[in-house]
């Protein structure tokens, strides 16, 4: 998990007077860890440390954190939405196949794909704040098991 992120938010609760009740708590460590997550992954993880969960309330925190701008929202085949940590450049990529969807951490790419954009973006008097890609495609293990087992 990262403590920076987790100190930063709760930094912006305090700033904006709002409560940090143990719920929000288990929330932020949760958006904080960077994973992706669904909103039946947020409440087993809030039962684990709670004990119990009022689902409702969930659901409250998540659109907080939405307004307050600490949390993304993707769907995943326009159907199940998952939410993370905003970041100013996000890429992830998504298998057809075994529906895998994973974080691309590339420094480089990132700083290449944040610069090749910015220079178009220029030419139309757009500045960016930030960037979502989502690479679609075949991943490696089913692109190896493709080649065993080819189609019958
Ligand atoms: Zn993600
Ligand atoms: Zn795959």
């Amino acid at each position: 998990m990262s403590k920076e992120l987790l100190d930063e938010y709760i930094k912006t609760f305090k700033e904006k007077k709002i409560k940090l009740t143990d719920i929000r708590l288990v929330i932020l460590k949760c958006v904080a860890s960077r994973k992706h997550f669904t909103i039946n992954e947020l409440i087993s993880e809030i039962e684990k440390e709670l004990g119990t969960v009022n689902v409702m309330s969930v659901y409250n925190n998540i659109d907080l954190l939405l307004d307050l701008h600490l949390l993304f929202s993707n769907t995943i085949n326009g159907k199940q939405i998952i939410y993370e940590a905003i970041t100013n450049q996000l890429i992830h990529i998504k298998c057809h196949e075994c529906d895998s969807y994973e974080h691309i951490n590339s420094p480089i790419l990132s700083g290449e794909l944040w610069s090749s954009c910015q220079q178009f973006l220029d030419s139309i008097g757009f500045t960016m704040d930030h960037f979502k890609l989502e690479m679609h495609g075949i991943c490696k293990k089913c692109s190896q098991k493709n080649k065993v087992e080819p189609s019958k």
